[in-house]
C-alpha cells in the first residue's frame, strides 16, 4: 500500500509583499485533479509554455524508461499545441526546462517530487511509474490554467488500484475509443482499465479455437445488419500495450457462468437445455447460463481462459460472476449429477464449486481470480479478489475474511447513473442518481474494517455499463467530471473538501475542453436520452421476469 505521506501539518509558504499591494493568496493546492498529496508554495509561478525541453539525468537503465516517458509527454504536448524538445545532457538551454531525475530516496513506486522554480521543473521519481506521475501533473497543469506556482510537491497514491470499467459489450466502441479512453484515465493517474467483453448482448474478443464467438455471438439484431463487433487479437494486444505503455493494467472479464447468452447462441451445447439461443437484444438477466453439470462446457471455458490469458499479462482475470439464475441448473440432469458426485447440496453451493474450480485453474496459471461480490456466496477460494458493487457490505465481509476487495459499490460508482435527478437527465432513468458530491465523498476504506483488514482493500473503481450509451460521447457525458472527482478518491488523501474540488474542477474542464472531452457541463457534449419506447420496453422486460418468478429484479448491471 505503500507509505503515506502525511499532509498534517504542511504549511503554505506566503511571501512578503508590500502592504499597499493586494495579494491572491496563492491557493492551498494547485489547480490540480487528482489533489497532489502535499504542496509547499514560494513566491512566484513558472508559466509552462516557456519550458522549452526535456532533460534526463539518471542510470542508464533510468534514462531508458524515462526517455519513452519523455516521448508520451512530448506527444500529449503536441496534442495541446505545444512543443517540448529532447536535450541532451550538454545543451545549454536558453529557458526553463523540464529535468527527469532518478531519486532511489523516493519512496513510493508510483511516487514523485517536483521542484519548480524559475528554472524550470524537476521531477524525481525512482522509477518510471512515479516519474510518469510526476510528468501527468505538469500536463494538467500545462493544459489547464498553463502554470505552475515556485514551490515543491510531494505526491503518490493513496490507493494501488485506481480503476474504470467500461462495458464493450452492451455498445461496442471501437478501438480508437477505447485508447482514448486509456488516455483519460491515465490523465487522472488512474492504473486500472477493466475491460467488460463478454455479455448476453455480445462477444467482443477473437478466440481462435471458437471461431463462431466472433462470427456468431458478437452481433445482435435480426436483418443484414446487425449490432455488434469485436476485438481481434491484434486489437487487444495493441490496447493492452498502449494501456501499459501508460502504466495501465487491463483486467479482462469474460462473464461466466451467468450473462452468457450471446455464448451459448454460438454453441448451445454449452447450455443446460441445447437451446437454440439468440444473441439477446434485451436487457436484464436471462435464465440461460452456462452447464457446468457438462464437462465439455468447462474444457470450452478452460480453452477460452487460455486464449484470453495469453494476451493480457497482468495479475488479474476477471469471471464476472454475478446475477447467474440458478434455475436451469435446478431442472438440468447434468448439473443435478454434478451436485451429487461432489456432495454439493444446493445450486448456490454448484457456482461456488465452479468459481472454486476456476479460482484454481486461473492460479496453476499464476493468475488471480477477480469477480462481483457474489462469488462469497457458498465460500471463496483463497486468493481471489472480491470486487464489492451490492453496497459495501459484501466488500467488509471479503476484507474481514482475509480477501482482496475493490470497492466499486452502485451508491458511490456507477457511472451509468443519472447524473441529477432532474427527469430530463440522461442516464439510468430507473435507479437513483448518483451526483458528483456523493462519488466525491466516497470513502472506500470502511471503518469498521480493523487496519489489518483494511489494507484488503486495494482500491476503488468506477464501473460503466453502458446498456444507455450507444455513442462514444455519451460515455464521455456519464463518465466525467464524476471520473474526475473519483481519480481524487483514488489517488488522493482521504481529506474531502467538495468546494476546494469544485474550484479546481472548473479550470481542470479547461483542459477537457482542450481534448474535445464531451463531459456533462460542456459544449460538446451530446448527450442521448432514452426514448419513451425503449422506456417501456425495459420495464416490459422486467415485468416479465418478475412473473417468471426471477430470484432477483435488477434492473440491471
Ligand atoms: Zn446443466
Amino acid at each position: 500500500m505503500g507509505t503515506p505521506v502525511s499532509r498534517r501539518g504542511h504549511g503554505i509558504t506566503l511571501f512578503a509583499c508590500p502592504s499597499l499591494i493586494k495579494v491572491k493568496v496563492p491557493p492551498r493546492y494547485p489547480h490540480m485533479i487528482p489533489r497532489v498529496r502535499q504542496q509547499t508554495f514560494a513566491a512566484g509561478t513558472l508559466t509552462l509554455t516557456s519550458l522549452v525541453g526535456v532533460s534526463i539525468d539518471g542510470s542508464e537503465a533510468f534514462r531508458e524508461l524515462a526517455a519513452s516517458v519523455a516521448q508520451l509527454l512530448q506527444r500529449d504536448f503536441e496534442a495541446l499545441g505545444g512543443s517540448l524538445r529532447t536535450l541532451a545532457p550538454s545543451d545549454s538551454a536558453e529557458g526553463p526546462v523540464l529535468r527527469l531525475v532518478e531519486d532511489r530516496t523516493v519512496p513510493h513506486s508510483e511516487g514523485y517530487l517536483c521542484d519548480v522554480s524559475q528554472s524550470g521543473v524537476i521531477v524525481r521519481a525512482r522509477g518510471a511509474a512515479g516519474l510518469f506521475y510526476g510528468t501527468r501533473t505538469v500536463l494538467v497543469a500545462y493544459g489547464s490554467i498553463g502554470t505552475l506556482g515556485y514551490g515543491s510537491i510531494v505526491d503518490e497514491p493513496r490507493y494501488v488500484w485506481r480503476g474504470a470499467h467500461l462495458d464493450v459489450a452492451r455498445h461496442y466502441y471501437p478501438v480508437q475509443f477505447v485508447k482514448r479512453f486509456i488516455d483519460l484515465l491515465a490523465l487522472h493517474k488512474m492504473n486500472v482499465f477493466h475491460w467488460h467483453l463478454t455479455e448476453d448482448q455480445g462477444w467482443r474478443i477473437q478466440i481462435d479455437s471458437f471461431p463462431k464467438l466472433t462470427e456468431v455471438s458478437a452481433w445482435r439484431g435480426p436483418g443484414s445488419e446487425p449490432y455488434g463487433g469485436y476485438y481481434t487479437k491484434d486489437e487487444v494486444s495493441e490496447v493492452v500495450r498502449y494501456a501499459s505503455e501508460r502504466f495501465i493494467t487491463v483486467v479482462p472479464e469474460i462473464e461466466m457462468p451467468g450473462h452468457a447468452v450471446a455464448a451459448l447462441a454460438a454453441y448451445p451445447e454449452l447450455s443446460c437445455t441445447g437451446g437454440p439461443f439468440e444473441v439477446e437484444t434485451r436487457w436484464g438477466i436471462f435464465d440461460d447460463v452456462y452447464c457446468v453439470g457438462q464437462d465439455h462446457t468447462l474444457d470450452f471455458l478452460g480453452r477460452v481462459i487460455d486464449e484470453v490469458l495469453e494476451l493480457f499479462p497482468g495479475p488479474y482475470f476477471h469471471i464476472g460472476g454475478d446475477e447467474c439464475p440458478k434455475e436451469r441448473w435446478r431442472n438440468c440432469p447434468a448439473c443435478q449429477a454434478r451436485m451429487k458426485s461432489e456432495g454439493l447440496s444446493t445450486e448456490e453451493e454448484l457456482q461456488s464449486w465452479f468459481v472454486r474450480r476456476t479460482s484454481r485453474y486461473l492460479e496453476a496459471r499464476g493468475k488471480r481470480l477477480v469477480g462481483w461480490d457474489e462469488i462469497l456466496e457458498g465460500g471463496l477460494a483463497a486468493g481471489a479478489t472480491v470486487m464489492s458493487w451490492r453496497g459495501t457490505s459484501a466488500g467488509v465481509r471479503a476484507a474481514q475474511m482475509g480477501h482482496d476487495v475493490v470497492m466499486s459499490p452502485t451508491s458511490h460508482c456507477y457511472l451509468d447513473y443519472k447524473q441529477t435527478s432532474d427527469d430530463e437527465e440522461p442516464g439510468a432513468w430507473f435507479a437513483p442518481a448518483l451526483e458528483l458530491r456523493t462519488v466525491y465523498g466516497y470513502e472506500p476504506t470502511p471503518t469498521e474494517l480493523t487496519p489489518e483488514q483494511g489494507a484488503h482493500v486495494l482500491g476503488v473503481q468506477a464501473n460503466i455499463w453502458t446498456e444507455l450509451m450507444p455513442t462514444e460521447s455519451q460515455v464521455e457525458y456519464m463518465a466525467f467530471p464524476r471520473l474526475c472527482a473519483l481519480s481524487e478518491v483514488a489517488w488522493s488523501g482521504p481529506e474531502r473538501d467538495f468546494d476546494g474540488f469544485l474550484e479546481r474542477l472548473v479550470s481542470h474542464e479547461k483542459l477537457l475542453d482542450r481534448l474535445g472531452v464531451g463531459y456533462r457541463g460542456s459544449k460538446l457534449a451530446q448527450p442521448v436520452r432514452p426514448s419513451a419506447e425503449e422506456k417501456a420496453r425495459f420495464l416490459r422486460a422486467q415485468a416479465e421476469r418478475s412473473a417468471r418468478g426471477g430470484s432477483e429484479v435488477v434492473a440491471y448491471s
